[in-house]
């Protein structure tokens, strides 16, 4: 009974360690705007996340300033073999709460098909995301995208949404083997949001060779 006692105190004290190292990697890559040892930190983000996200709160850290960490680590990650999917194997997903409130668009079983009346930022850059072959999909949920992953195939994809949404989109993607860069958008809420769609164009259009950017950087 002692020995199990020593045992789970032993396993608790690596644990509490290991969330610890992924704390302190974490931090100065925050303060000093680089990755260090990405490939220890993604990992410990998933396994020790509730215990981060407590410790991180008891040391009064914002907590949004850890998921646009773990964004901006994940974009990191997937930019290379994200630059070298073929632009016509790219999905781009819109969270529906960018469009006008007066928005005429039908919701099909794809999505909204965006009609460009223009009164809303989708209308005038929706024609350059699809330039070359991209899907562009303007969802009301996140289910939509397993479903059209599934009925399209894309090799990569771009997600755009809230904080939280990028974070769980892009958990999500990985989870199913999926390439995907989050974009997050430049006003939460549920209605008429908005964002830089400069940001966005300079994500999908990435080709080999091509840097990702502070600007690109989610967020
Ligand atoms: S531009 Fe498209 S998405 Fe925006 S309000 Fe008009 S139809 Fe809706």
């Amino acid at each position: 009974m002692l020995m199990l006692g020593y045992i789970i105190l032993i396993i608790a004290i690596l644990i509490l360690s290991y969330a610890l190292i992924i704390l302190f990697l974490t931090l100065i890559s925050i303060r000093r705007g680089k990755f260090y040892f990405p490939n220890l930190i993604k990992p410990g983000l998933i396994v020790v996340e509730g215990l981060l996200r407590s410790i991180w709160r008891a040391l009064r850290l914002d907590d949004k300033e850890l998921i646009s960490f773990t964004i901006r680590l994940r974009n990191q990650m997937n930019h290379d073999k994200f630059c070298a999917v073929p632009m016509n194997k790219r999905a781009i997903f819109l969270p529906q709460c960018l469009r006008s409130a007066k928005c005429p668009a039908d919701l099909t079983t794809e999505g909204l098909v965006c009609r460009r009346c223009m009164r809303c930022g989708i209308g005038s850059v929706i024609d350059q995301l699809e330039n070359d072959g991209r899907m562009v999909f303007i969802i009301p949920g996140s289910t939509f995208i397993k479903r059209m992953i599934k009925e399209y195939h894309p090799r990569a994809i771009v997600g755009v949404g809230c904080l939280l949404e990028v974070k769980e989109g892009l958990e999500m993607a990985d989870s199913i083997d999926m390439i995907a860069m989050g974009v997050v958008t430049s006003k939460d809420g549920c209605v008429e949001t908005t964002m830089e769609w400069e940001k966005l164009l300079e994500v999908v259009e990435l080709v080999p060779g091509d840097p990702l950017t502070a600007s690109s950087l989610a967020p």
